[in-house]
């Protein structure tokens, strides 16, 4: 596969114009040469598709987890002219904001006590599995304001504080938000599941800060080393992909409507003027809204019960940060020396605003914002900090997280759950799940090396490394 790139700089590949016909910008990818060897050619095939898109700007970016997704590669960025550019739900992904929040405790890794016992209790806390449901009651008009508000009407009502939307991309909610656009059937799916983690991928784990890379971020993140924290992964649940489901169809027929070609059907998308594309990004900020009211509500979740169990107050837990992973956003970009809006599709793939950016919240100004990159249940995941070089070469993007080597099918064949968490046991790992299926299709093996993917982002400039943190115990959904 390597053949196929030009090197542009360190671990910066360019995938040429032609690699497939109608390419209207090349692809550009973010990769190591043993990375090289796990990629998949249908996602250099699904970065080439996305280099076709009407109005993209750049480059169709791939970030060193890179994987085949639907339509665009999980770990793909796409950013779009505001004049001619589209929107596509394949460019944003079924969970529609996915994402990444990490809390600090007080705590060092001897204050938990038994790691079974904390994680059983999170276990309870926590609904998980596919269609779970949550003991938090949600009406029906409730629902609306949760869509319009996000994080904002979740510490509204009660589940956190008030510093904690700042701490969250777009202050935990997007304004664009059309809940009028959101149908019956996703709202249906989306009440009884606000305040579930989900399935499969989604977890809440428990991990200790084990290396500090960046002093005098971490001090700004309030990150210390040996302290305990809590990450946790979720997205907007049935809600947010019944409105993916909902949406690509009427794109499908809007693609046509308005004459674009397509070199995959996968890639259903509309201009970001026509009424089709206003209506799927009003749909899909709603959904990214209830992602992050569920996110907040888990986050209140956790810190009851840490107080009850270690009597530590909410406000001993902050939040560093909370990240979208899945998503498409209207940002200002400087391109060819002048200023453009464009609208920034990450599937994926994590925003990394640079210092001095007015999205980001004052403490964060001169250090960039906080990254939250997960690794697995077995291995590092990290905070990084975002780059001016980010800015200048990816739309202020990096990646995700370590990237799927096997996909979930293969890893039930090779490998137990039970066996997995055994395993990890043994390295003082505890896990809990629904299912062993769901243990074994996350078994750490299944996923790409974490070490080595942000190594890429870190020396490409992409991110900055500021903390490393180890698992000590997980919640799988
Ligand atoms: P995705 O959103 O693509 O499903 O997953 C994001 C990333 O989370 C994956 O690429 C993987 O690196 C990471 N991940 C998956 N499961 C776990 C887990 O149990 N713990 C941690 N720390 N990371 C995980
Ligand atoms: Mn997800
Ligand atoms: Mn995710």
């Amino acid at each position: 596969m390597q053949k196929l790139f030009s090197s542009v700089g360190r671990h910066e590949w360019d995938l040429p114009l032609g690699y497939i016909p109608d390419m209207r910008v090349s692809g550009r990818l973010f990769l190591s040469d043993s990375l090289f060897e796990s990629l998949e050619e249908g996602a250099v095939r699904q970065l080439a598709n996305v280099a076709t898109l009407p109005g993209i700007i750049g480059h169709s970016f791939g970030m060193p987890d890179i994987h085949w997704g639907y339509g665009f590669p999980i770990g793909g960025v796409a950013a779009f002219s505001e004049e001619e550019g589209i929107i596509s739900p394949g460019g944003v992904g079924f969970d529609i904001n996915c994402g990444v929040r990490m809390i600090t405790t007080p705590l060092s890794v001897s204050d938990l006590g038994s790691r079974e016992d904390i994680i059983g209790r999170l276990y309870q806390q926590v609904p998980t599995g596919v269609g779970s449901k949550s003991a938090f009651r949600l009406s029906a008009s409730a629902l609306d304001d949760l869509l319009a508000l996000g994080s904002k009407w979740a510490v509204s009502e009660g589940y956190g504080l008030p510093e904690d939307c700042i701490r969250c991309e777009e202050g935990g909610y997007m304004k664009e938000a059309a809940p009028e656009n959101v149908s019956e059937k996703a709202r249906k799916r989306g009440i009884p599941q606000c305040g579930t983690l989900g399935s499969g991928n989604h977890f809440l784990e428990l991990q200790v800060v084990s290396e500090i890379r960046d002093h005098e971020a971490a001090k700004t993140f309030g990150v210390k080393e040996g302290n305990v924290c809590c990450m946790i992964h979720c997205g907007s649940r049935g809600l947010g992909h019944q409105v993916c489901t909902d949406h690509l169809k009427t794109l499908e027929k809007a693609t046509k409507k308005y004459g674009i070609t397509l070199p995959d059907r996968q890639l259903s998308c509309a201009p970001l003027t026509s009424p089709e594309g206003e209506s799927y990004f009003g749909a899909m900020a709603a959904a990214a809204n209830y992602a992050w009211a569920n996110r907040q509500i888990i986050t209140h979740q956790v810190r009851t019960l840490f107080e009850s169990a270690f009597g530590i107050s909410p406000s001993e837990m902050p939040l560093v940060y909370d990240v979208a992973h899945n998503v498409a956003k209207w940002e200002m970009h400087t391109i060819d020396g002048s200023d453009k809006r464009v609208c920034v599709h990450r599937k994926g793939a994590t925003r990394a605003f640079g210092p001095g950016r007015p999205e980001l919240p004052e403490i964060y100004q001169r250090t960039g914002q906080p990254v939250i990159i997960p690794g697995s249940m077995g291995t590092a995941s990290y905070l990084l900090a975002g780059t001016e070089t980010a800015m200048e070469k990816t739309f202020g993007s990096t990646c995700h997280g370590a990237g799927r080597v096997s996909s979930r099918k293969e890893a039930k064949k090779a490998v137990r759950g039970a066996a997995v968490s055994a395993d990890l046991k043994k390295q003082g790992i505890i896990v809990r799940a629904p299912s062993g299926d769901a243990i074994a299709e996350e078994a750490p093996e299944m996923y790409k090396s974490s070490d080595e993917v942000i190594r890429v982002v870190h020396e490409a400039g992409l991110s900055r490394i500021v903390a490393r943190m180890m698992p000590l115990g997980v919640i799988k959904g």
